[in-house]
C-alpha cells in the first residue's frame, strides 16, 4: 500500500509499504477513504514532537471502511463505515474510566505518533470498539473527517476548557482549522462577540463567514491594542491559543480580562514566558488539554442535525499521491 512516511525533521515521502495486519484481538484494519493533514503533523515535521520515530506513517485523522477485525471486536464488522478518533482508548484503564482517554495507558494519541497512522491506504486501529465511531448512513463523508480531531479539539480544549458562556467576549488567536472549529462550536453558547486574530487575510475572511464578530490581522503587531480598545480596556473573558507558539500565547496573556480564561489549544514545541507578575492578581484560569474526543458523539449528533456544518472548513481535495 502507499503511505506517507516521516524521515526526520523536514523530511517526508510517499512510499510503498506492507499493508498492516491485525496484531491483537481488539484491533481492526481500516481501509482509509479520506484523511487530512493536521497542524500537529506540521509540528512533527518541524521536529517538535520527539516521540515520532523515523519511518513512522503520519496521520491521525480519517474515515474508512472496516477491512478486518480481530476476535475481540464486537461492535464493528467488515464493510462498516467508521470515523477514526485521533485518540485511541482501551476503555478500561483508570484514565479511560475517568473520561480522559487522551492519557489512556495503552492508547491516547498514538496514531501517527508511536504507531503507524492514517495517511495511508490502510491503518491498524487498536481497541477498535472504543476508538472508532459508526458513521450514520446519510452522513457526508467530508464532514466526518473533521470529527476525528479538529472539531473535538476546538470544542474540548478551547470552548469547554475556556468555559465560554452566554454574553462572553471570546478571542481566538489562530484561524487555522482548529481555531475555526473553536469558532463554530463557541457559538453553541451564544457569546456576545468572537474576535478572531490571525496573520492571514484568507483565513480571517473564512472566520468572518463562519461567524466571527470581528477579525484582526495581527501582522502589524497591533492586535493587543485593538482588542483592548474594543473591550473598553477590560480585555476578553476567554482567550483561546490555537497556534502553538510563544507569541500567540503572549497575546492571550495580554488580552485576558480579570476573571477570564486562557485556554491553550496549540501544540507547543518551545517554552513560553508566563507573566505571573501581571496575572497573579487577575483571577484568571489557564487550562491545557490533549483532546479526549469524549465529545465526538455529541458533535456527530450536532452535525447530523445540521446545527454544526464542518464541511465549511473544507476547501481543497487531493488524491493521496
Ligand atoms: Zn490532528
Ligand atoms: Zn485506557
Amino acid at each position: 500500500m502507499k503511505a506517507l512516511i516521516y524521515h526526520g525533521p523536514g523530511k517526508k515521502k510517499l512510499e510503498e509499504v506492507p499493508k498492516p495486519s491485525l496484531r491483537e484481538a481488539p484491533d481492526a484494519v481500516v481501509r482509509i477513504i479520506k484523511t487530512t493533514i493536521c497542524g500537529t503533523d506540521l509540528h512533527i515535521l518541524k521536529g517538535d514532537v520527539p516521540t515520532v520515530a523515523e519511518g513512522r506513517i503520519l496521520g491521525h485523522e480519517g474515515i474508512g471502511i472496516i477491512d478486518e477485525t480481530g476476535t475481540g471486536v464486537s461492535r464493528f464488522g467488515k464493510g462498516d463505515r467508521v470515523l477514526i478518533s485521533c485518540i485511541t482508548a482501551c476503555g478500561k484503564c483508570e484514565y479511560c474510566r475517568r473520561g480522559m482517554p487522551s492519557h489512556c495507558e495503552q492508547g491516547g494519541w498514538i496514531l501517527g505518533n508511536t504507531i503507524d497512522g492514517t495517511q495511508a491506504e490502510f491503518v491498524r486501529v487498536p481497541f477498535a470498539d472504543t476508538s472508532l465511531h459508526p458513521i450514520p448512513g446519510s452522513a457526508e463523508e467530508d464532514a466526518m473527517v473533521m470529527l476525528s480531531d479538529i472539531l473535538p479539539t476546538g470544542y474540548e480544549c478551547g470552548v469547554l476548557n475556556g468555559a465560554v458562556k452566554p454574553g462572553d467576549t471570546v478571542a481566538i488567536i489562530g484561524a487555522g482549522p482548529v481555531g475555526l472549529a473553536a469558532l463554530l462550536t463557541a457559538q453553541f453558547y451564544a457569546p456576545a462577540s468572537i474576535i478572531v486574530i490571525d496573520l492571514d487575510d484568507n483565513r480571517l475572511e473564512a472566520a468572518k463567514q463562519l461567524g466571527a464578530t470581528v477579525v484582526i490581522n495581527s501582522s502589524n503587531g497591533k492586535a493587543v491594542e485593538k482588542v483592548m480598545a474594543m473591550t473598553g480596556g477590560k480585555g476578553v473573558d476567554v482567550a483561546m491559543e490555537a497556534v502553538g507558539v510563544a507569541a500567540t500565547f503572549g497575546i492571550c496573556q495580554e488580552i485576558v480580562g480579570a476573571g477570564g480564561h486562557i485556554a491553550n489549544i496549540g501544540v507547543h514545541g518551545a517554552s513560553v514566558t508566563l507573566h505571573l507578575e501581571k496575572l497573579w492578581s487577575q483571577n484568571i484560569t489557564i487550562t491545557t488539554r490533549l483532546v479526549d474526543t469524549v465529545s465526538t458523539p455529541l458533535l456527530l449528533k450536532s452535525v447530523m442535525a445540521g446545527k454544526l456544518k464542518p464541511k465549511q472548513l473544507i476547501t481543497h481535495h487531493f488524491a493521496l499521491d
